[in-house]
């Protein structure tokens, strides 16, 4: 079709290298994303998209890009989504090599906030219209452990959800159906008065380290009971593990806490609050048994999903993808946790996670290839055709 020909054809490797490089060149860690939202929304504004830069209550430096490129028909809304924060680590100045860009966020996800650029930018310009609407939304507040998803659920409560999502950002060669969910743990044994010298100290009294070992051999357990249950996708089994844990100054006094710290991750089709009502049944059992006093915080990083690959959007990304690459895209399980499940979990919309690639993301050094962003905006527009259709 000649048509979706000259769109693809208009997906230009030099404007996505040089707006990829431009908002890496802002600086944007979780929690300060005003001025790189301020230079995105001026980005799309500048294609003719209605666009306005959305407040959230609680998070004043992390504002939201709502933008809407209207359809020449009515129809569904393609939304595509990503986050415009980046870890808070440092790196070198961002530069482009001749093939890669190198910077803080290039991969995470600042090339796929390119791409969907570039994708309105061409769909803007086209003299022929969609059959539907465009909606975008560019939000901060995504990576943790500086946050929770705080905003991007703000934007679902105030209706800027479509139909079907995209979050721009993940593999660009297979297709997540599945994934986990994750949730975070922090454990403080805690007993009452000082340090004490272990020959002073009374035979009942709680020790906060072997009640540390209590609750790491439980956990340790409960990993013997997942590891029954093999998740589909490759996605392996639900998981305690234990990333922290810390206690004691001397050798010989007995410490009055010990703190312990790790991630549960848990099967898709699960409720976080079952996870949770269990979790603090374990730890409640140790703390029966030891007389300790455990303090337990338990809070949802992500839920995971499940997704239906003949759901439309997914149809239309997989011909698309298969129309740029000449193969199909593999379906895979997601071990990471993404923004695609909040849609699906709390929005109840289908959703999916496709960027420009996730190897280097969070890495001390970040890049990204520029053939993959260009491929990746040709996948995206191309979905957007194949999901909306051509408006008559
Ligand atoms: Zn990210």
């Amino acid at each position: 079709m000649g048509l979706v020909d000259d769109l693809v054809q208009a997906v230009d490797a030099g404007r996505l290298r040089d707006l990829t490089l431009a908002l890496v060149r802002i600086p944007s860690p979780t929690g300060d994303c005003a001025r790189v939202a301020d230079s995105y929304a001026q980005a799309l504004r500048s294609f003719g998209l209605d666009v306005v830069v959305e407040a959230h209550d609680g998070h004043p430096r992390s504002p939201s890009v709502v933008a809407r490129l209207q359809g020449a028909q009515r129809g569904p809304t393609l939304q595509f989504d990503g986050h415009l924060d980046t870890i808070h680590a440092a790196h070198a100045p961002p530069r482009f090599d001749g093939a890669c860009i190198h910077g803080r966020g290039a991969a995470d996800m600042k090339s796929g906030l390119a791409a969907i650029a570039e994708v309105a930018r061409v769909l803007a310009q086209a003299d022929t219209g969609l059959a539907g609407d465009v909606l975008i939304t560019a939000h901060g507040m995504h990576e943790a452990p500086w946050a929770l998803g705080e905003t991007v659920r703000q934007l679902i409560d105030a209706g800027h959800v479509g139909d079907a999502v995209i979050c721009a950002e993940g593999s660009h060669d297979e297709l997540p159906v599945a994934g986990k969910g994750l949730g975070i743990f922090e454990l403080t044994v805690r007993r009452e008065g000082d340090a004490v010298h272990e020959l002073a100290a009374p035979a009942d009294l709680p020790h906060p380290i072997l009640v540390g070992n209590r609750l790491v051999c439980a956990l340790e357990a409960e990993n013997i009971r997942f590891a029954e249950t093999v998740l589909p996708y490759d996605l392996g089994s639900e998981s305690t593990f234990i990333g922290v844990f810390e206690a004691g100054d001397f050798y010989n006094r007995v410490p009055t806490e010990c703190h312990i710290v790790g991630t549960r991750r848990y099967a898709p089709d699960r409720a976080f609050s079952k996870v949770e009502a269990e979790f603090r049944g374990l730890v409640e059992r140790v703390a029966g048994e030891t007389g300790a006093t455990i303090d337990a915080r338990f809070w949802r990083q992500r839920d995971g999903f499940e997704l239906d690959p003949e759901t439309p959007v997914a149809v239309a990304l997989r011909r698309a993808y298969a129309q740029v690459h000449g193969r199909p895209l593999p379906l895979a399980g997601m071990k990471y946790v993404a923004d695609s499940s909040v849609f699906i979990r709390e929005a109840g919309v289908p959703a999916l996670q496709y960027g420009t690639g996730l190897a280097r993301a969070h890495a001390d050094h970040e890049w990204v290839d520029l053939l993959d962003i260009v491929d990746t905006a040709k996948v995206l527009l191309l979905t957007a055709i194949e999901y909306l259709g051509v408006a008559a």
